[in-house]
């Protein structure tokens, strides 16, 4: 009847947590001292400005992860009459465009599968 991807919404989750742990541990880093590749030789440092940037990494990282949470699948709404599905965007049920009645939350849809 219908298919809602479920994987795209699961993998989001996954590089929205990676892009935030590894953001707030470069913002660990920097307060550190830096960035440092051993092995070339390379060296990164803010000097004096290593504060502010490490923060900005840090918020920008908490707030991927925030968002990795927050980031859930769509809900739906149903047509109890003529099966119409609309997404859900506010919590306010809106009415069936054909049949002109109230549309029931597809709660239950993803235990049930
Ligand atoms: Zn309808």
């Amino acid at each position: 009847m219908f298919s809602i991807d479920k994987t795209s919404i699961l993998v989001q989750k996954i590089m929205f947590f990676l892009g935030g742990t590894a953001s707030c541990w470069a913002g660990y880093k920097i307060t550190q001292g830096g960035f440092e590749w051993k092995k070339s030789g390379m060296f990164i440092s803010y000097g004096e400005f290593k504060y502010p940037v490490a923060l900005v990494f840090i918020v920008n990282g908490l707030l991927f992860i925030w968002y990795s949470f927050k980031l859930k699948e769509k809900e739906f709404a149903i047509c109890p009459k003529c099966e119409e599905m609309v997404e859900l965007h506010i919590n306010k049920m809106p009415k069936c465009q054909k049949c002109k009645i109230d549309m029931e939350p597809l709660n239950g849809f993803y235990k049930e599968q």
